[in-house]
């Protein structure tokens, strides 16, 4: 088959050539349609970021496609089924093996471009907001990177559970999306101190679950503005990881839990139990309409470079798009 592969010397995508998958009993070969990009591709392309053992070294942690093989064990899908699936790597190509667990079938009326963009994203919010953040209806919920892929997930699953979302994201275009998306407040960290609005905003409370991408440089402020037994969930480093000082007291005065989390490192049976409650939460609701994935451009994997050059650039307002064609 055909796969997206890294050049070693310059860390540049092309399309070569690579052994098809071989499916376990358990597991479907689906013939990908359309994957998604996310923050983790840009570092595994320059080496920073090397898939778990055992998986796939093809990037890419998410597709939707059509279910060409099944192995003996499965049950839940046949040749010919429609789904999106959550990867541990290997969407970048034409084919990829995955856990039938880790499959789920496309909501009605939606396309596979659509679809490609919801299991990381969506998947990555709900994990952290709901099972790790015990997020509920009336909790404050500061979402920084707002605008993100898993930031624009996390704005409309907190609104679905009844939350009161708080975006921060860095420029007012970027922040007029999470008002669409509806967001009750909006924080341009570039312009504003985000603690202090969150101080005001919530009149002294705080916010009860911080999603956090952004790590280090956010590390003073987040402390400020998590609410007494807040849930302070740190799923990324783009501002650095290493924090000089960790005044413990007041995490302990605040009784706050600072949470770290990975999505792709956990355990395949953690992940299907994850997609099933996630499935019960939503699937209705992305049908409705009352859930969608907000997708701003769509590439053909001929155009990988460039796509990824549009994330790398921060450009993107929620997820970009990749195409698997001829
Ligand atoms: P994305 O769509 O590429 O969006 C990332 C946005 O973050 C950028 O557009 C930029 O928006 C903002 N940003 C970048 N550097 C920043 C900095 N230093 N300070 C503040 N904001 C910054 O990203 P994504 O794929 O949705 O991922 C979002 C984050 O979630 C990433 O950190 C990713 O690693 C993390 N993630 C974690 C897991 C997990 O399991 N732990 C899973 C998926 C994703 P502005 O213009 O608003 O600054």
């Amino acid at each position: 088959m055909k796969a997206l592969l890294v050049k070693d010397t310059t860390k540049t995508l092309y399309i070569g050539e690579c052994k098809d998958p071989v499916i376990g009993e358990e597991e479907v070969l689906v013939s990908v349609k359309a994957t998604a990009l996310n923050r983790a591709d840009l570092l595994q392309k320059m080496g920073k970021y090397p898939p778990p053992p055992g998986e796939s070294s093809i990037i890419g942690l998410e597709m939707a496609g059509v279910v060409e093989r099944t192995g003996e064990k499965v049950t839940r899908w046949k040749p010919g089924d429609r789904v999106c699936a959550l990867l541990a790597g290997g969407g970048y190509a034409e084919k990829v093996a995955v856990h039938e667990g880790l499959c789920l079938p496309l909501p009605e009326g939606m396309d596979f471009e659509e679809a490609a963009g919801i299991p990381e994203a969506f998947l990555t919010a709900y994990l952290n907001l709901f099972e790790l953040g015990r997020l509920k209806s009336g909790d404050f919920c500061l979402i920084h990177a707002a605008a993100s892929g898993v930031g624009t997930s996390a704005i409309q699953l907190a609104l679905a559970a009844g939350a009161i979302p708080i975006a921060t994201a860095g420029s007012n275009e970027k922040l007029e999306l999470c008002r669409k998306l509806g967001a009750h407040y909006l924080i341009n960290y570039r312009e504003e101190d985000f603690a202090e609005r969150v101080r005001d905003l919530t009149q002294g409370h705080g916010a009860d679950v911080i999603l956090d991408p952004v790590g280090a440089s956010y590390f003073e402020k987040n402390l400020e503005s998590v609410a007494v037994d807040g849930r302070w969930i740190v799923i990324g480093g783009m501002g650095g990881y290493e924090v000089e000082k960790v005044p413990l007291r007041s995490l302990m005065r605040k009784r706050a839990s600072l949470i770290g989390s990975t999505l792709r490192s956990r355990r395949t049976e953690d992940k299907i139990s994850l997609i099933e409650h996630f499935q019960d939460f939503s699937w209705k609701r992305f049908i409705d309409g009352d859930l969608s994935p907000v997708i701003d451009r769509v590439y053909s994997w001929k155009e990988a470079n460039e796509a990824h050059s549009y994330m790398e650039q921060n450009k993107n307002l929620g997820k970009i798009v990749m195409t698997i064609n001829e």
